[in-house]
């Protein structure tokens, strides 16, 4: 490392150590800003520029880069300025800045004029002021990234509505609130694009004869910012339901300390707290996710399609008896190795009294309730299956009980069938039909829901429902049918 005071001392009469210096306080300005370290990084700043100052030497006179440099270091500190009130000061350092660097990112610019416009207001030049808002929302609507585009076309095009509107003009004034409102619903609406595996997690179903396409869960879980896994609803308590690491503060680029705070800061974590500091709007794109104490099929592979549910059709068993497998009443048998499909046994038959004595075919499994059905899914040979299942179709399509009641529900049948074995040759199908994770939107996400106060309470209810297990010793099929009902009264929150 350089000693400060040297590279200072040098920078007396080397350009070099001009060029050096501001170099590396305008890397310390883009710091997110910790209270505790910025008045001494703001002070090693402004000493830069007034060392250049005294010395006679413009920034921009060392070239390209070292006027950036420079203009960032005034940027940055014309803010601290603004935030304590000294206007001015601020106007001073701002007007620097765009000599030293007139061409640039845009985003700074913009976030500078913004900057500008409010100083002048400050101190009531309001002629200043119009000038730079119509300038900013200029550069704001450039803008690339769509946060600092949304916040900085908001911020200019109120202003300048308020502006428009105390002048009497009405209809500029309601077509730039639109524009403000817009920048925000675009920036809102990109995000939650990115969210629509997730939602497809609640809202998959069975649309005209095609089973539910099931999202695969890393289609999700790659968004999710945290785990939940307590009820409570306070944003300071860790992994709850509205735990500010995951979803946010909720208020515009704040942690929840307050070490970090201001625009320049966003997309920034804090060290102390954790939470990144954001647009509030933000919130309503964070989802978390919580972890389920055992596997559970997803709900929405047990409701009846035209012929059965996507689980029965792909084992080849009806409703009834993959009901009965899952409330203990039968058994489920199927092959060890890449079964094709699974038939069921009553309690008390002579073959599962011969399979407990260790006396049964060990090519096969034979077991009950929910843990056997996801086991049998998970080693399911689909693409066999679904060959299989084919060659049967064609099979009876040739037969002449092809043309009787029960040919032709069997053919319906068998074609239902393939469609789900399809679905289930996709890539990561199994892991979508069996969930281990469940999504969690934010409340303020929550809150804009159509069943609002449903959807709040059958979170609170599973979360609870998953603490509770998660303390037990082992999750029985008792305890994975409560959990269950949990679930699907969630996804009822979207019907
Ligand atoms: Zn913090």
């Amino acid at each position: 490392m350089t000693d400060p005071r040297s590279l200072e001392d040098r920078a007396l009469d080397d350009p070099d150590a001009q060029r050096a210096l501001l170099a590396q306080r305008a890397e310390q300005m883009t710091h997110p800003r910790l209270l505790s370290a910025e008045l001494d990084r703001d002070d090693h700043a402004r000493a830069a520029l007034d060392l250049l100052d005294a010395i006679g030497v413009d920034p921009s006179s060392l070239g390209d880069v070292a006027g950036a440099h420079a203009a960032l270091i005034a940027r940055r500190l014309a803010r601290d300025e603004l935030a304590v009130g000294r206007a001015r000061a601020a106007i001073a350092l701002l007007e620097r800045a765009e000599r030293w660097q007139a061409s640039g990112p845009i985003d700074a610019l913009a976030e500078a004029k913004v900057d500008l416009a409010q100083a002048f207001e400050l101190v009531g030049d309001a002629t200043g002021a119009s000038a730079a808002w119509t300038r900013a929302i200029e550069l704001a609507r450039q803008c690339a990234e769509t946060e600092t585009r949304a916040w900085l076309v908001h911020e200019c095009a109120r202003a300048l509505a308020r502006d428009a509107r105390a002048v009497g003009d009405e209809a500029s004034a309601t077509e730039l609130e639109a524009e403000a409102d817009r920048a925000d619903d675009d920036d809102i609406t990109a995000q939650l694009i990115g969210l629509a595996p997730a939602l497809a997690w609640f809202t998959a179903k069975w649309t005209d004869g095609e089973p539910p396409m099931l999202p695969a869960p890393e289609a999700w879980l790659s968004r999710s910012t945290g785990v939940v896994s307590n009820a409570s609803e306070d944003p300071a308590v860790a992994e709850s339901l509205r735990c500010a690491r995951v979803f946010g503060t909720g208020l515009d680029f704040v942690c929840l300390c307050g070490a970090l705070s201001g625009r320049d800061t966003a997309g920034a974590a804090c060290e102390q707290c954790g939470v990144e500091s954001m647009r509030a709007a933000r919130t309503l794109c964070r989802i978390g996710h919580l972890p389920l104490p055992t596997k559970l099929l997803h709900p929405a592979t047990l409701v009846a399609g035209p012929c059965g549910s996507m689980v029965a059709l792909a084992l080849d068993l009806s409703d009834e008896r993959l009901a009965a497998v899952l409330e203990g009443r039968r058994c489920l048998r199927r092959a060890i190795s890449a079964p094709r499909g699974a038939d069921t046994l009553e309690p008390g038959s002579s073959e599962l009294r011969e399979y407990d004595e260790g006396r049964g075919d060990p090519s096969v499994v034979i077991a009950s309730g929910e843990e056997a059905v996801i086991e049998a899914i998970e080693a399911i040979d689909a693409a066999g299956a679904l060959a299989e299942c084919e060659v049967e179709r064609r099979a009876l399509e040739g037969h002449r009980s092809a043309h009787t009641a029960a040919g032709r529900a069997r053919i319906a049948a068998l074609e239902a069938r393939a469609k789900v074995l399809a679905r289930l040759c996709e890539d990561g199908a199994s892991a979508a039909w069996v969930s281990e994770v469940v999504p969690v939107w934010s409340a303020p996400w929550v809150a804009r829901a159509p069943r609002a106060a449903q959807l709040r309470g059958a979170y609170v209810a599973l979360v609870t429902e998953c603490e509770r297990l998660s303390g037990a010793w082992a999750v029985g099929e008792g305890d994975r049918g409560a959990l269950r009902e949990r679930v699907r009264a969630l996804l009822a929150c979207f019907d």
